[in-house]
């Protein structure tokens, strides 16, 4: 196995004077850094704390990976699932770094090669879970090492109200004590503003230096539709066409709530000749491992899966992520979608969702042991993510005003720019619910200021005097339902926030002075369900997409694919370790014939040029017959 030869790479392979852009170009083959990796990698590589919040795609792993090579001695990450692990792991030997894991999944022999290389100052990089971290008397032996730095990824594990919560993670604060002069990065794809700060003080690093990139996926497109009353057929059907049609052999997720509807669609899908596979909590163990490991290392799998399936799956190429239900959060929404297209490469976000949806998850919350508190918290983010749903403006701006991101002009790529929804002016109707929430002192919930809206006496509602306010009572001409509709809008653009502490209490946005002055119209969407449109047949805005390719670039793509997995399988990786989809794709454009031209493909580092350059050019030879 690839884990126990420890001698795939070499520890400090460019030496101690390698620079981050020298480790960047030489070991893993791009030649400028994105975003704000580079301040990051030289905050690290200089000493530095830090907290990094990326986006998944964002490139996230470099900024550790590279000071940690940057640095002398072996950098250690933390992370909480073994999957992960092996995959970076596996990553990373490709580019010829001497990367290991100590991880439940080995044996008592490879923990102790992989120890032994440790002490011998043979590694650049150890992964380990935070159980491993701290068995007894491993971090007695890590302070008689030289150490990089400590890399905490997915530090949104460290928050308590997070559905990922690790109790190991908290312990971490310890390393701040035992390590003072090794630097710390913790780093997260998901993390709204009160899990930033507890990832501050749950792990000391409250003077680290904050590196915040934005939260967009601009290679992700959003489309939503409603499953009730549309026209499109069953939702079912409309999934299978949105398939065949955009995605066909392509990697995908289709997430559902249940999981008898997670085995019903997969073994549907199935008989109409998708290569689909289910994935639930409820399936033996060895099943649900052999489907993952198939949607890993086989092209072209659709997992249909409950939202057990997911966290840690770093497979690149996930091409669409399909929902038949609505989730539970815009976090989620945001999580799961966020698995399609880590390559950069186009992606769909698709969903399609019913009434239904809303009252099965309520149920589920009410019935749920969650304490009142926590079971309030949880309702209001399923009633964003249904106001997410709903809204009629664009979809990319709403969701990055969610995670506090302000983006100046719509997308235009999400369903509601490119095929905007039936709207009425409801300017008025705004108005009115802004000034009631503002003359009842901004501190009520939705239910309260409707009742004054509508002039309803309530006891309460007469005690605090509210029905003597001007606001009372001007707002009959909508019912409670169409005023939480309008409050649910209204909170999606952020023009309403809710009270932190969770209790409901609306608060007008600055933003919204423009519509309460009456200088900005606001249109919300019609009640009635618009008829949900059947999918466009493919329609592709990016040259790059292999959906856009014409018959001869199909072909030569198809030929690298099969040589990628190929080889994959002989060494039992998966196939995007060897090149990812982005790199076969500049293969494909750029045909190179030598190995200088094949150097200077993006993904193509000095290790994989040595070890699949000539391979990868006789394939492309063969193919123009030369
Ligand atoms: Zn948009």
């Amino acid at each position: 196995m690839e884990q126990s030869s420890l001698a795939a790479g070499t520890a400090q392979a460019n030496g101690p004077a390698a620079t981050p852009l020298e480790i960047l170009r030489g070991t893993f083959g791009y030649t400028e850094f994105r975003g704000q990796q580079q301040a990051i990698v030289e905050h690290v590589t200089a000493g530095g704390d830090a907290v990094v919040l990326m986006p998944t795609g964002g490139g996230k792993s470099l900024c550790y990976q590279i000071p940690a090579l940057a640095r002398p001695g072996c950098g250690i990450v933390i992370s909480p699932l073994i999957a992960l692990m092996q995959d970076q792991v596996a990553a990373l030997r490709q580019n010829g770094v001497a990367a290991a894991s100590l991880d439940s999944g080995q044996g008592a022999a490879t923990a102790r090669s992989v120890l032994a290389a440790l002490h011998a100052g043979e590694l650049d990089l150890l992964y380990m879970s935070p159980e491993r971290l701290f068995a007894p008397g491993m971090l007695e032996r890590l302070e008689g090492i030289d150490l990089a730095l400590f890399a905490i990824d997915e530090a949104h594990c460290v928050s308590q109200w997070g559905h990922d919560f690790r109790p190991e993670y908290g312990q971490l604060a310890v390393l701040a004590e035992r390590f003072p002069q090794v630097p710390r990065l913790a780093l997260t794809a998901t993390a709204d503003g009160p899990t930033r700060q507890e990832i501050r003080e749950r792990l000391r690093l409250e003077q680290a230096r904050a590196f915040v990139s934005s939260f967009d996926r601009p290679n992700i497109r959003y489309r939503i539709a409603q499953a009730d009353g549309g026209r499109g057929g069953q939702p079912r059907d409309r999934l299978l066409r949105f398939i065949r049609d955009e995605h066909p052999d392509e990697a995908g997720i289709v997430y559902c709530l249940s999981r008898k509807k997670v085995e019903a669609v997969a073994e549907w899908l199935a008989e109409q000749g998708v290569t689909a596979l289910p994935y639930h909590a409820g399936l033996p163990a060895a099943t649900r491992a052999e489907n993952q490991t198939r949607f890993l290392r086989e092209e072209g799998v659709v997992m249909v899966a409950t939202i057990a399936f997911g966290m840690g799956i770093d497979k690149p190429n996930v091409r669409f992520v399909a929902h038949l239900n609505l989730p539970k959060s815009i976090e989620g929404y945001y999580q799961e979608t966020g698995r399609a297209g880590r390559d950069g490469l186009p992606a769909d976000a698709w969903m399609v969702y019913g009434l239904q949806d809303v009252s099965t998850l309520r149920q589920m919350l009410e019935g749920s042991q969650a304490g009142e508190e926590r079971q309030r918290i949880e309702r209001q983010k399923l009633e964003a993510m249904l106001g997410f749903c709903e809204i009629t403006s664009c979809r990319r701006q709403a969701l990055l005003a969610y995670f506090d991101e302000h983006m100046p002009e719509p997308c235009g790529t999400c369903d509601n720019c490119s095929e905007p929804p039936e709207t009425h002016d409801a300017t008025v109707a705004v108005q009115k619910l802004l000034s009631c929430i503002y003359r009842t002192g901004e501190r009520f919930g939705a239910g309260h200021v409707i009742d004054v809206l509508r002039g309803s006496k309530s006891e309460r509602l007469v005690r605090l005097g509210h029905d003597r306010l001007s606001t009372f009572g001007i707002g009959t001409e909508l019912d409670k339902a169409q005023w939480r509709g309008v409050v649910r809008q209204l909170l999606a653009r952020g023009l309403l926030r809710m009270d932190a502490e969770g209790y409901g209490g609306l608060k007008l946005d600055p933003s919204c002075r423009a519509v309460l002055r009456g200088e900005e119209p606001i249109h919300l969407r019609v009640e009635a369900a618009r008829p949900a449109r059947p999918a466009k047949p493919s329609r592709r805005d990016t040259a790059s997409s292999v959906a856009a390719m014409d018959t001869e670039d199909r072909a030569l793509w198809e030929t690298l694919r099969g040589l990628r997995t190929e080889l994959a399988r002989e060494q039992g990786v998966p196939p995007y370790v060897i090149f990812s989809d982005a790199t076969l794709l500049e293969m494909v454009a750029s045909a190179p014939r030598t190995l200088d031209e094949m150097a200077g493909v993006s993904g193509v580092g000095a290790h994989k040029l040595e070890r699949y350059g000539e391979a990868f050019i006789r394939a492309i030879e063969g193919h123009f017959g030369i």
